[in-house]
């Protein structure tokens, strides 16, 4: 019998699948004309370009170097191909939004850490509730687990869930909102440090170091 390769939970992030044209649309119709977007993991380019319709500028944030030269011909003139790590590429200081489709997402509050270093105000993604894309304010003020009395929540780590308390205190309005918390049981309010030994030269569609 074969065995199956070890494949780490972590590789997931960097292999790149589509998403469905719902997907795409859920996340289009969030995108303002005068927006400044930063594509993660943006594969064969195909969300990038209609972005690339709506807003001002794209930068399209991918680390599989063939998959891009196969798919980069005749680039819209508001975009920018960044290849790189997003781990560790520097983000552009000008980005009004985000947009984060990775269902297998290990690094979420890496990224959602430094989004807000360069004060991005949105990330669109399905990264928290792996199905459902939602539209993070990422400037709005945040609580902390110990502060949530019952309900619903999700955090900055991309953990959510539900926590319980006295069933008395739930009401309709309660059960319906989402909690944005600073902390929760899973991450403790850390931060995820990576250290990397390696360095990469990051170039834009120009060929110009980034
Ligand atoms: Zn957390």
């Amino acid at each position: 019998m074969k065995k199956t390769p070890a494949f780490p939970v972590e590789a997931w992030e960097w292999v790149w699948a589509p998403h469905d044209a719902h997907t795409y649309e859920l996340v289009l119709e969030q995108i303002a004309e005068n927006d400044i977007v930063l594509e993660f993991g943006a594969g064969d380019l195909r969300l990038s370009r209609q972005i690339a319709e709506r807003a001002k500028w794209i930068y399209a944030l991918e680390i599989n170097r063939p998959l891009l030269e196969r798919s980069s011909n005749a680039l819209p003139a508001n975009m920018q191909i960044i290849v790189g790590d997003a781990r560790e590429a520097p983000f552009p200081e000008n980005i009004t939004v985000a947009v984060l489709l990775m269902r297998h997402c290990t690094h979420f509050s890496l990224y959602f850490d430094k989004l807000r270093a360069v004060s991005c105000q949105r990330l669109i993604t399905n990264a928290r509730w792996g199905m459902n894309v939602e539209t993070i304010n990422l400037i709005a003020s945040r609580c902390s687990y110990q502060t949530l009395e019952i309900g619903w929540y999700a955090c900055r780590c991309g953990n959510c869930g539900f926590k319980s308390g006295p069933p008395q205190v739930l009401t309709e309005q309660i059960a319906d909102q989402v909690w944005e918390l600073d902390s929760c049981p899973v991450c403790n309010n850390k931060s995820q440090q990576i250290k990397f030994n390696r360095k990469e030269v990051f170039t834009s569609s120009q060929g110009l170091p980034w």
